[in-house]
């Protein structure tokens, strides 16, 4: 019945993480550059299942889902046994052929007016890339925080402490970015 109500959208966005440039970041310029959200989920609860059979990238994925738990604004679960998760984490040694892209996220969501409804994600880490860049283990966390934050609805920052930045390697979830995830999910529980 809902679906009648909803105009489902294809989709499938390619988060385009060129992070193999190291660019240095200057921690004084604390950047006001508000974070662009494009949707979200129905609820703030929103539930994961971790596919990657590595317990470094669990734990790296595991720090990730902190970083946006940490915000208050939405409740990342990890989904119960025989449940579908609403949101699908792992790793690949290479997730792509033809660009270097350190991690990768797409999703289906419904088109509404007041803001995309989001119903399915899964982001995706190259190990392969990761490595040869020499990431360290909380780059790694950071780019998973990217990724997920494109799964909870989050766009491109330009800001270069934005999680968000097209080519994030070493911030975290920002005070920007909070603010971003908190005016996507103010109104639902
Ligand atoms: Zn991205």
């Amino acid at each position: 019945m809902l679906k009648n109500l909803l105009k489902p959208l294809v989709i499938v966005l390619l988060a385009l993480e060129a992070c193999v440039v190291a660019t240095t970041v200057n921690v004084q310029a604390i950047s006001r550059t508000p974070t662009p959200t494009w949707g979200h989920w129905q609820s703030v609860t929103i539930t994961y299942r971790c596919n990657s059979t590595s317990a470094y990238y669990r734990s790296v994925w595991s720090q990730a889902i902190k970083q946006w738990n940490r915000t208050g604004a939405v409740k990342l679960r990890a989904v119960k046994a025989g449940h579908k998760a609403d949101i699908v984490l792992t790793s690949a040694q290479t997730i792509r052929q033809s660009d270097a892209v350190a991690g990768y996220t797409n999703y289906t969501y419904y088109h509404k007016a007041q803001g995309n409804r989001i119903v399915a994600a899964k982001s995706i880490l190259d190990r392969g890339i990761l490595t040869h860049y020499g990431y360290t283990k909380s780059q790694r966390a950071n780019v998973a925080a990217h990724e997920l934050g494109h799964a909870l609805g989050l766009g491109h920052s330009k800001a270069k402490n934005s999680v968000m930045n097209a080519s994030n390697r070493y911030a975290m979830v920002s005070p920007q970015d909070k603010l971003a995830v908190q005016g996507a999910y103010a109104h639902r529980r």
